[in-house]
């Protein structure tokens, strides 16, 4: 079964390359998220928000994937806090690799929290861990309700669902109930956070959970 083995020796090496990412942010003290979720559901504008809410709190640093292009990474520069952009030329998600390759153009010594924002893709950016603490995903209400049932990875590798858009339920068919039942099936351990970037509704309880991780984890450290 020569494919099989191919596919397995691919994420072996991502693996190994992303504990020594790990290795490093341990050392550092870096908290790392990976950001997920389909394109068009609010990455970027989750980013701009956290850092806004936690500037004071934690000195923040971002890597922006996207296939190609600087736009999400020109809007969070104009948030005060170093970002590099990787551009994966087609590439669908990122792995360890690029992160590894991005790092150096960080100011790692300076940074508490390091916010990857993945290539907008609810398949591959799941298989591939880049050294991360966790996997954060956004479902958005337009996206539809069959999601979970349909990506189930994603939903079971992420630590915290935020369903966003949440101002626009009155309009469009997402039967949040479903949503969250059938994340739950994928994953019971789930986090679901219902916020609307837009509004400014439930991102209080997103920094709260955040907050509390990056805590935890430095506590761990200490
Ligand atoms: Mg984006
Ligand atoms: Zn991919």
């Amino acid at each position: 079964m020569p494919v099989i083995n191919v596919v397995r020796q691919v994420l072996d090496s991502n693996d190994r390359i992303a504990g020594g990412n790990r290795a490093l942010f341990d050392e550092k003290g870096i908290y790392v998220m990976n950001l997920m979720s389909s394109p068009g559901a609010g990455k970027t504008t989750l980013v701009e928000k956290t850092i806004d809410a936690l500037k004071g709190r934690y000195r923040i640093a971002v890597i922006e994937g996207d296939i190609q292009s600087t736009h999400d990474a020109e809007r969070v520069a104009r948030h005060g806090v170093p970002v590099v952009q990787i551009n994966t030329g087609g590439g669908c998600h990122i792995d360890a690799n690029m992160v590894r390759e991005a790092l150096p153009g960080l100011p790692l010594d300076e940074v508490d929290v390091l916010i990857n924002e993945n290539v907008g893709n609810l398949v591959c950016p799941a298989e591939f861990t880049i050294g991360e603490n966790d996997k954060v995903m956004i479902l958005s209400t337009p996206e539809g309700a069959d999601k979970p049932s349909k990506y189930p990875l994603m939903f079971h590798e992420s630590s915290v669902m935020i369903i966003n858009k949440i101002d626009l339920l009155p309009y469009v068919e997402f039967d949040i109930v479903k949503a969250k039942a059938d994340a739950l099936a994928c994953n019971p351990e789930l986090v679901i956070i219902e916020v609307s970037c837009r509004t400014g509704q439930g991102l209080d309880a997103w920094v709260e959970w955040l907050t509390t991780r990056v805590e935890t984890f430095r506590k761990g450290r200490a």
